[in-house]
């Protein structure tokens, strides 16, 4: 393919969390939309209503290991989590690292606060704190570092984040910054500060329905309407 297009989707939620349709559902969904590619991301234990956690989480690894042998022709199937900031540099993923091909990382409201930072980001979601847009970077940032984590998701969803900070940040960690075609959190000016700082972003869908996969379209537009050209996932 050529420059600039994509072929994965690396952010989609299952029947496991409060996504509809099975692991399996979701990856026949990316491959009838031609996706090569495709990460299995469910919410990670710290998210109090949505966190796989435990012997679930053994059941959904297990589930998409039979699926990724399954449609090895047709697809690569990778096991993601979505986790959760829970503290300034800390977030709920697994001490196992080796067991997951991509980890994501986003601040989340429905998740115990484990420190004061979060506690304060807790009342800004909810409207009764300033909200502290340095500090947010530096903390997705510090817990990125700690938990080797590959991409921030839909920064800027609920609670406030300095992305010029977070950006120079995940250049420097190699951590890829995610327009997320569900909630498009970027504005324009953010989208271009990001590619002049040469952090590198990516589209995905954060389907919760099988019928959402692959759907990137909003995200490459937001781009786009910025003037920037995305990078592409070289598949
Ligand atoms: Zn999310
Ligand atoms: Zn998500």
């Amino acid at each position: 393919m050529s420059m600039g297009s994509y072929l994965s989707d690396l952010h989609t939620h299952t029947d496991f969390s409060h996504g509809k349709g099975s692991p399996e559902d979701i990856v026949r969904a990316g491959i009838r939309c031609g996706l090569k590619r495709i990460a299995i991301t469910e919410h990670a234990g710290g998210h109090v209503f949505s966190g796989v956690r435990g012997e679930k989480l053994t059941r959904l690894r297990k589930e998409t290991e039979r699926l990724a042998s399954v449609y090895a022709r047709d697809i690569e199937v990778l096991f993601g989590l979505e986790c959760n900031l829970t503290g300034f540099g800390e977030c709920d993923a697994p001490k196992d690292r080796s067991m997951f091909d991509v980890l994501l990382l986003a601040y989340h409201k429905g998740v115990v606060p484990r420190d004061g930072f979060l506690l304060k980001r807790s009342m800004e979601a909810a409207g009764l704190h300033k909200s502290e847009p340095e500090l947010t970077a530096k903390a997705l940032l510090a817990a990125a570092e700690k938990y080797k984590i590959d991409i921030f998701a839909h920064p800027g969803e609920y609670v406030k984040c300095d992305i010029g900070t977070l950006a120079r940040g995940a250049k420097e960690l190699g951590t890829m910054i995610e327009i997320n075609s569900r909630h498009v959190t970027l504005s324009p000016d953010d989208i271009r500060l990001i590619a002049k700082i040469g952090a590198v972003m990516r589209p995905d869908s954060d389907a919760h329905s099988p019928e959402r996969v692959g759907e990137l379209g909003p995200a490459i537009a937001a781009a786009a309407a910025a003037g920037v050209e995305l990078p592409g996932d070289g598949l």
